[in-house]
Formats: structure tokens, sequence, C-alpha cells
């Protein structure tokens, strides 16, 4: 099936990706209809349609399904239970919610396609934690099985007398307790699947994580990642298949010794393929419609050089003058309001 231009496009979630495909779909000649409980978020903004309504309101969910021709999400910490409304409509489809939304089901799926992730225990209790660490070993990383993001809901555990604390720091909830990797780099693989099976993958980016959060992305990502990639774009794609997967999927690696370690994966477009939007021939964004609306998937390739975004985090939003006035410098800027500490703001990508 498929979408022509002129027809309705639903986005669960109005941040700032919302807002970036809104306006690739606005280029394609699509309308967007933006799903959100905030007053004013920053992607219904640069939509036709708005509504505003809890994420589990079944009601408010199905007056918005009748009213768009597919549905996306932009945001996976959503209620899957409510969206069976939306029935075939939802594009990825509620299976890619369910597993990255759950890190133990995330990882057990992962190791189900064969790829390899940090060694890891499911915690329930502080007892549990003290088995991960006797198991694991230190350093081990707490991760609460949902909602974290940005490093949010995690504490690492440096030596065992830390395990207590860690637990509290994550408000003794349900976790994941993972071996620390050591690295040299991390990676993402950000791949479109159609609805026939068909899966392209951007160039692979290196990015850059301070205190849990993305930094930069730099692409071609160079030679030491570059020499998993083949691997990596594999397991992303098995990954991808085995989720029936329909749309932009991320998988974030961690590159160790010899081979690629998936960190988590994401069932959507992501911040480390913000650099598409000038750096490749398609963007990560129209991509994603093309999948979801039945579209052929355009060229992922790279423009000739290479790309860097650089994320604007809390203040750094205020260098925005400078950056403007930088030769080449693409500026992208969300009206998020607020520059709080660790809020991302916007970004800017520089072409080589
Ligand atoms: P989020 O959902 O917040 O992005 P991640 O699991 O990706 O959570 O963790 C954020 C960052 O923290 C990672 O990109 C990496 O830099 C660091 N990190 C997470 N898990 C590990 C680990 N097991 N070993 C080493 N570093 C890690
Ligand atoms: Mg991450």
């Amino acid at each position: 099936m498929t979408f022509p231009p002129g027809s309705t496009i639903g986005i669960i979630g109005g941040g700032q990706l919302g807002r970036m495909m809104a306006m690739a779909a606005a280029r394609l000649g699509y309308r967007c209809h933006i799903f959100d409980p905030h007053e004013a978020p920053c992607a219904a903004e640069v939509s036709a349609l708005f509504t505003r309504a809890a994420f589990d309101e079944v009601e408010a969910l199905r007056r918005f399904g009748e009213q768009c021709d597919v549905v996306t999400y932009e945001f996976e910490n959503l209620p899957v239970e409510p969206l069976s409304v939306l029935g075939d409509k939802l594009r990825p489809g509620t299976r890619s919610l369910a597993v990255a939304q759950d890190r133990a089901e995330e990882k057990s799926f992962i190791e189900s396609t064969g790829a390899r992730v940090a060694p890891w225990r499911a915690v329930d209790s502080l007892d549990d934690v003290r088995q991960a660490v006797a198991d694991l070993g230190v350093p081990l990383v707490l991760k609460t099985r949902r909602y974290g993001y940005d490093g949010k809901g995690q504490a690492w555990i440096r030596s065992p007398e830390d395990a207590e604390s860690a637990w509290e720091d994550i408000g003794r909830q349900p976790a994941v307790a993972e071996a620390g990797m050591s690295f040299g780099a991390e990676f993402s693989v950000v791949l479109a699947r159609s609805a026939d099976g068909e899966a392209r993958a951007f160039p692979l980016s290196r990015n850059e994580h301070e205190g849990g959060i993305l930094r930069t992305s730099t692409v071609p990502a160079g030679p030491a990642i570059n020499a998993l990639a083949q691997g990596a774009v594999d397991a992303a794609r098995a990954i991808a298949d085995a989720l029936g997967h329909i749309g932009v999927l991320t998988v974030e690696f961690f590159a160790c010794a010899d081979e690629a370690v998936v960190n988590e994966i994401a069932p959507r477009v992501h911040n480390s393929g913000h650099w598409t939007i000038e750096g490749a021939r398609t963007s990560q964004f129209e991509q994603h419609l093309r999948a979801i609306l039945g579209l052929p998937l355009g060229d992922p390739g790279l423009v000739p050089g290479g790309a860097t975004m650089e994320n604007l985090i809390g203040p750094d939003v205020e260098r925005w003058l400078d950056i403007v006035c930088e030769p080449g410098a693409a500026l992208h800027l969300y009206n998020k309001g607020d520059a709080r500490p660790g809020r991302k703001m916007g970004h800017v990508t520089r072409l080589r």
C-alpha cells in the first residue's frame, strides 16, 4: 500500500524528532498530526493538526487514528496496550515498541537474533544486585528496565560496596545490571526497513557521549569502526527482520576489540542520525517516511567529504548567533523554551 502526497501522517510524541519528521513530510507534500500530552509540543508548531491528550487515552487515540492515514511514533516510552486501537495503521508496530522499551526484553531479544550484548542480569532486589556483582564483577552499571533516556535511570557500581547506594539511586526499580564494557568507541547503525523487507543502512556514525548524553556524531566513523561495519549492519538488519520492523530502526554499538557489541536499540529515528539531514542523499526523517508510506527507500549515501553533528545541550544554545555566523554550519533549533541543563535544545551539522 502506498500513501500518496496529501495523506495525513499521525506522529505520537511531539518532541524534536517529530518536529524534524514533520518538516520532512511537509517537503514531500504530506500533512502531519501530532499526538502529545503537553500544551505546546515543538512538533505541533510545524504540523497541520495537533491532538493534546495523554498517551493512554484510548478514545482520543481512536479519533486520532480515524483522522490519519498512517501513524508512527517518535518516542518509545508509550503504553503499548492503548495503541491497539490504531490497528495496522501503526508503523512500526507495537512489537518493536514493546521490545525496545524494556531493557531486559530488549537484551534477550537481541541475543536471540545472534548478536552480542554486554554480560547482564535482570535484577529486582538488592540481593539480585549483589548476586550480579558476584557473577559479573565490577564495574557494573544498573539501568532501570523502563523509562531511561540520556543516561537517566542509571547508576554505576565501581566496587562491591556501591551495590546498595546504586540500587537506591535508581529508586529500587526493576532493572538490568550490565557489565561495564571497555570499548574503543561507540557507533550506531541507523537503517530503514520497508514493509516488503527491503532494508538500507546509512553510513555508520561514531558517537561521543558525555554524562550519558550524545555530544557528537561523526561520519565517516573511521577505520576501526568501519572494520566492524559489515557485521554491525548485518546484526541490525537481523534485529529489524526479527521485529518485522517498518521504518527507521537504530542500533547503538560499543566497538570492542574485534567485535561490535550491541548497547541498545531505538525503534525510531535517532539523534545519531541527525547528520543525515545535510550529510546524506536522503535524511533519516525522509527515509522513515518513505518506509511507512510505502514509497521506495531513498539513497542513504554520504555526501562527499563527511559530516559532524554537535548537539546543543542546555546553555549551549546560547551560542546560536556565533553558529549562524559560521560559514557552512547548519543550525537546527527546536524552540523548546527553557534551556535546562541536559535538555537537547538544538544541533549543528558541519560538512567537510
Ligand atoms: P540511554 O538510553 O540513556 O541512551 P544507554 O544504555 O545508551 O542509555 O547509556 C548511555 C551511555 O552510557 C552509553 O552511550 C555509554 O556511553 C554509557 N554506557 C552505557 N552502558 C554502558 C556499559 N555497559 N559499559 C560502558 N559504558 C556504558
Ligand atoms: Mg543510548
